[in-house]
């Protein structure tokens, strides 16, 4: 069907007649995009370019994660997972070998990523978590290790007082595979004063994210959307995502992360509600004309916003996971865990062929449905480890 048949906003057709023409978008056209109440419109249009990028295909991963400290430098408002310095006790500092043995609680030979994030622990920097990497690829060598904020890694440069670029190497010489996407929270200073005060800022955020492509590693990245954050911030994070990715080809998905207020400064706001997920998925997937993938974090929105979304623009449902804390201490319900047949069956019933990835989004174990459909160019010749289809090099 013609997507612009199911739109029924005027302001959304000359967007939408844009879209099929395959012409990229502007700021004012992102404006509309998130500001209409014609959901089933953005949608169409949204889901157009997805099946354009993926056919019918819905990427997951069997993953595990692993935080290695909540003990956090920062203070930021928005979040219910750090214990601040002052009050370390009651955190937890797992050294190397428990947080080995805790990953060793839950991986075997079918988990192909472990996901690894942590407070800003000034005991816990470069050296530990070269450490902690060349433990874990010396006990799991198959796995691949996405693990580390640009947000992590600039505190690790200040703290350890040594230039970005060394801090990179060192962690990627150790067995650092891929970066998530996380810590961006929302550019635009206004807001990001009220619920990040003193975190890296955004300019900062994406000056780390372009040495981390220019030395050769992908990352995902994120928005943290539902708090005080407006549509034109919304918009305006979007573009600043694109203008990076034009330059590096560097950032592989796109997560939009709904805002969970319990447990946070921000417990007086409701929670995200099922409009603003998908037209947010959406918003993303017309705006990113670039970035291969958008994922519903089923963590973050349920399992049934991330079932629909799969036509409001998302190609990807993050994975199995087992152990998330984060989410959780902010009053997540989606639970600690889905079995991949689980997930299987949750992009199936939405009509889309589940594909299993790894962390660099190449199909493992079964075949690429290869529908035709056609992945957005974007890595630079920066862009150039992790070519082999072998997930245990
Ligand atoms: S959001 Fe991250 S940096 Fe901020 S307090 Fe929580 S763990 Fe620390």
């Amino acid at each position: 069907m013609d997507p612009l048949n199911l739109v029924t906003d005027p302001a959304l057709r000359p967007v939408g007649e844009t879209v099929l023409a395959g012409r990229r978008l502007g700021r004012d056209e992102g404006i509309v995009l998130a500001t209409t109440t014609d959901l089933v419109g953005v949608g169409a249009l949204a889901n157009h370019v997805r099946e354009r990028f993926h056919g019918d295909r819905t990427y997951y991963n069997i993953n595990r994660h692993l935080n290695p400290t909540n003990v956090c430098a920062a203070t930021c408002a928005l979040c219910a997972f750090a214990v601040p310095l002052s009050r370390r006790g009651e955190g937890w500092e797992w050294s190397v070998e428990e947080a080995v043995e805790r990953a060793a609680r839950d991986v075997d030979e079918t988990v192909s990523e472990l996901h690894i994030v942590g407070g800003l622990n000034p005991s816990m920097t470069t050296a530990y978590y070269e450490r902690l990497f060349r433990e874990l690829k010396a006990r799991f060598p198959w796995i691949q290790l996405k693990a580390m904020t640009m947000v992590e890694l600039d505190f690790f440069a200040r703290v350890d007082r040594i230039p970005l670029e060394e801090v990179i190497a060192r962690l990627r010489d150790a067995g650092l595979d891929s970066c998530p996407g996380g810590g961006a929270e929302i550019f635009a200073e206004r807001a990001r004063r009220k619920i990040c005060n003193h975190k890296t800022d955004g300019n900062r955020w994406l000056e780390v994210a372009r040495t981390v492509h220019g030395m050769g590693i992908r990352t995902n990245c994120t928005m943290l959307y539902g708090h005080v954050e407006t549509p034109e911030e919304r918009v305006d994070h979007l573009l600043a995502l694109r203008g990076l990715q034009d330059e590096t080809g560097g950032f592989q998905c796109f997560i939009p992360l709904a805002f969970h207020p319990a447990n946070t400064a921000f417990s007086h706001l409701p929670p995200t509600g099922g409009r603003l997920d998908l037209q947010t998925v959406a918003l993303a997937r017309l705006l990113l004309d670039t970035i291969p993938h958008v994922k519903a974090y089923w963590i973050m929105v349920g399992e049934k916003i991330a079932q629909v979304a799969q036509h409001f623009g998302a190609d990807d449902l993050d994975g199995t996971v087992v152990d998330e804390r984060i989410t959780r201490a902010a009053g997540g319900t989606a639970g600690r865990g889905m079995p991949r047949s689980r997930l299987e069956a949750l992009i199936r019933e939405a009509g889309r062929t589940p594909v299993l990835r790894d962390t660099l989004y190449r199909p493992l174990g079964e075949e690429d449905p290869g529908d035709g459909a056609t992945v957005p160019a974007s890595p630079t010749s920066a862009i150039s480890r992790g070519a082999s289809t072998d997930r245990r090099q």
